[in-house]
């Protein structure tokens, strides 16, 4: 079965990569490297003994993207590929749209070309904005997008929504993540932009190891127990197994009509404060840090009902924040 992998060399698509050859599949990846890198591609075959080809095409282009899917056949995809970053999405709203939009509208007319009907979507938490109700479920009903970047992630899943009932063999997963963090625990693959990190567990680690000066809490005037924002912090290769898991519930016929819809979560959530007290245990390093004020766009708390996902995929993550932060420690002070 071959995979196409759009954002391969990213951070969840490396790992799911990793994942998906474990599982057998053969996969394909296209990256243009906006915010990753081509040596990811040696981490990946380092780990796996595969040297996964990619194709360094702007999705968001329509004809380079078609003829990308004229010189390959694919089984199904996982879409990934996207600008990610929620506070640059409220600086560059546009570009956020034109990418995340054109790009998905670009590989689902690319799959139905050559006849493939089986899709799994990157989706986010950040659908949820601030819910009404903790731990949210797939049923909890989607409030205003609190930044461009979710409302791309909104619409990617209604635009998949209308696409499945108009074309009913076209099956779909939707996956909401909440926080991936961590890295491979081989140590040859992790969360590596090439832009500046704005997540919270490498500007931490980058923070620790004296990449940066120091870093910010942002908001501790909240309403949750120490004042900071609540996430579920979910370990990237439970995350990555998960689409591997995706793929073959779409495969086997699901998903039709309405895209299936699952939280990936671990399913509890961590303050940013308690966030820094588990890295400053697990590294037994002090982090220099400052309380600072809110980041524009930030939900205060969202954290995952992931039962959903251990029912229907089979689905049970393994690792913990202490595994997140060793994983991510170990990453940062080798790479
Ligand atoms: N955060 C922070 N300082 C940072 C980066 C992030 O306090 O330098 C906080 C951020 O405000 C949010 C949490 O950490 O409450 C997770 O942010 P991240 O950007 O990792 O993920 P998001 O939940 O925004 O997708």
């Amino acid at each position: 079965m071959k995979i196409l992998v759009t954002g391969g060399t990213g951070y969840i698509g490396s790992h799911t990569i990793v994942d998906l050859l474990e599982n057998g599949f053969e996969v394909v990846s296209v990256d243009n490297f906006h915010n990753s890198r081509p040596t990811t591609l040696d981490g990946i075959e380092a780990i796996t003994g595969v040297r996964v080809k990619n194709y360094e095409v702007d999705l968001a282009d329509r004809a380079a993207t078609l003829a990308m899917f004229d010189k390959e056949k694919f089984d199904g995809a996982i879409h990934f590929a996207a600008y990610k970053l929620v506070g640059e999405s409220v600086d560059k709203p546009l570009e956020y749209y034109r990418n995340n939009t054109n790009s998905l509208l670009n590989v689902i007319e690319g799959l139905r070309l050559q006849g493939s009907s089986n899709l799994v979507f990157s989706s986010s938490c950040s659908v949820y904005g601030n819910a009404d109700e903790l731990p949210v479920t797939e049923a909890t009903p989607r409030k205003v997008a609190e930044s461009p970047y979710a409302l791309t992630k909104q619409m990617g899943e209604d635009m998949i929504s209308d696409y499945c009932k108009a074309v009913p063999d076209f099956k779909a997963v939707l996956l909401r993540y909440f926080n991936p963090a961590g890295a491979h625990e081989s140590g040859k693959i992790g969360e590596d932009p090439s832009n500046p990190a704005t997540s919270l567990v490498p500007v931490i680690t980058q923070t620790a190891a004296g990449k940066r000066g120091g870093m910010k809490v942002f908001g501790t005037d909240y309403n949750t127990r120490d004042g900071s924002c609540v996430r579920d912090y979910i370990h990237v290769q439970d995350l990555a197994h998960a689409h591997t898991l995706a793929l073959r519930y779409v495969m086997g016929g699901k998903g039709t009509k309405n895209p299936s819809l699952f939280n990936l979560g671990i399913g509890e959530g961590l303050t940013v404060l308690e966030a820094i007290n588990a890295f400053e245990k697990v590294s037994g390093t002090k982090l220099n840090y400052e309380l600072g004020p809110r980041r524009a766009g930030d939900v205060i708390a969202v954290y995952a009902d992931r039962s959903l996902a251990t029912k229907e995929l089979g689905w049970e993550p393994a690792r913990g924040v202490e595994e997140i932060m060793r994983t991510a420690w170990a990453w940062e002070l080798g790479s």
